[in-house]
């Protein structure tokens, strides 16, 4: 998962703080100071660090904390929310308008994957129904119509750029204009990210700027961008009004830290990452479900997210219908299998759910896990409907009827035990959903 790692120095910390005889000034400020150094190890602004620190410290106001009230967890509370207010600035990010021509401007430096993330986000939006189009505004790097041109034939989007004309703001209004008359309602423009000189760069883009008044303005920066980030974002901000971040390559490597530190110079929201090369490696970003993913909770958003990616429109209020109704069978369990498999590597998946973090399926086993989703699957394919819908799951405490299950199947009887296990704790967690706040919203847990 993404900025795994500070999420484990982040939870060792407050462990750490959990198993102190005391908690007091002295555990907190060890605690924070092992949190510091983390966020610090992973790029994050210096400032915006110091600035967690003295936040979380002014709320829990240790020392007048009544005695008998659980301390970790006021500090834990503490920590998540300021960690979802280093992330969250508070503006709301352009909300796409459906009956209009929206022009999005991406900007960004060369390299750091804008013109990939012009086509994930039209691409994304695409399949939420809006009707994409793409204008190449680079006329700085040879190569870039090309690449932009490729991507758009791909993904099945119109594009539009020149070989010839050489002034960016002319191609952009362009390209604006036409999209507007043929009545395309996301009408998407790339920008060069390098030229000559720094100034000559920004002077282009507020060119560009001028020529199409787009609606918004995403930032796309690279996720392995150290500490400078927060200076490449402010240099953005103060040329032309930044409305939205796009952090990209958040898979492999990247620390993330400094790019996430770019929401701070620009004020404004993450509203996707980039967690790869391919066109639905893009998720979504809520600042609350980020962190409750970053520290082990979970992040129902997220899940919600996938599921109703992978689920047929028709049928998603049946499904969040029986979610939210709490009543658990064994065809439910079936179909989630079905859905599940369909979404992706199942660590990915589990770690979205809370109370579950990564643990419940151990790093690299994703193929093993299916292969027991498969078989399990087969163990239901011989049960009757009395069966897969039943409510009550007295009648599988009969011996015959496990051994018919097993015999029809052609499963060992021990892995019909395991998916009586399986089913037992899905059931449990099921329960617990139906009273869970924000449940069909954000985050996993409130700050
Ligand atoms: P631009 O110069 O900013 O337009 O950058 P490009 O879109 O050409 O991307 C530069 C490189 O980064 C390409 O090889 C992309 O495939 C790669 N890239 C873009 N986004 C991601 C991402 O989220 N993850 C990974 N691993 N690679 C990415």
């Amino acid at each position: 998962m993404v900025l795994a790692e500070l999420g484990s120095k982040i939870n060792h910390a407050l462990r750490n703080m959990g198993t102190a005889s005391v908690v007091d000034e002295q555990a907190l400020d060890a605690c924070l100071k092992e949190i510091a150094t983390a966020l610090i190890q992973a790029d994050v602004n210096i400032k915006m660090v110091k600035q967690l620190r003295d936040n979380v410290k002014r709320q829990v106001q240790i020392e007048d904390l009544a005695a008998g009230l659980n301390k970790k967890r006021v500090i834990e509370k503490a920590v998540f929310s300021e960690l979802c207010s280093m992330l969250d600035p508070s503006t709301e990010p352009y909300e796409l308008k459906k009956g209009k021509s929206n022009v999005v401007m991406f900007v960004g430096l060369q390299g750091n994957g804008k013109t990939t993330t012009c086509t994930k986000y039209a691409y994304a939006n695409k399949r939420k129904g809006y009707r994409p189009a793409m204008i190449c505004a680079d006329t700085f790097r040879a190569g870039a119509f090309d690449q932009l041109k490729q991507n758009c034939t791909k993904a099945g989007i119109p594009f539009y750029g020149s070989y010839t004309e050489t002034d960016p703001a002319a191609i952009a209004q362009a390209g604006v204009d036409r999209f507007r008359q043929e009545k395309y309602d996301l009408i998407i423009v790339d920008t060069s990210g390098r030229h000559k000189q720094e100034d000559a760069l920004f002077e282009e883009m507020r060119e560009i700027e001028e020529a199409v008044q787009p609606d918004c303005i995403v930032f796309v920066i690279d996720g392995s961008v150290g500490q400078a980030a927060y200076d490449q974002a402010l240099a953005f901000k103060k040329t032309v009004p930044v409305g939205a971040v796009i952090v990209t390559k958040l898979d492999g490597h990247a620390k993330g830290g400094g790019a996430l530190s770019a929401v701070a110079a620009t004020d404004s929201p993450i509203i996707y990452i980039g967690t790869g090369e391919h066109i639905d490696q893009f998720e979504h970003f809520e600042a609350k479900s980020f962190v409750s993913r970053l520290l082990g909770l979970g992040d129902w958003h997220g899940f919600m997210d996938k599921i109703t990616d992978v689920i047929p429109e028709d049928q998603q209020p049946d499904l969040i219908e029986k979610l939210q109704g709490g009543t658990f069978t064994m065809r439910i369990l079936y179909e989630q299998y079905a859905n599940i498999m369909k979404m992706g590597p199942m660590s990915q998946v589990m770690s979205m759910i809370p109370g579950l973090g990564g643990d419940i399926i151990p790093k690299g086993a994703d193929e093993a896990s299916h292969e027991r989703m498969k078989h399990f699957m087969t163990v239901m394919d011989s049960m009757t409907d009395a069966e897969l819908d039943a409510t009550d799951m007295k009648i599988f405490q009969e011996e015959s009827r496990l051994r018919r299950i097993a015999m029809g199947s052609g499963r060992p009887a021990r892995e019909v035990g395991s998916l009586m296990q399986e089913f037992k704790k899905m059931s449990m967690m099921w329960g617990k959903m139906k009273g869970l706040k924000g449940f069909s919203g954000k985050g996993g847990m409130s700050a």
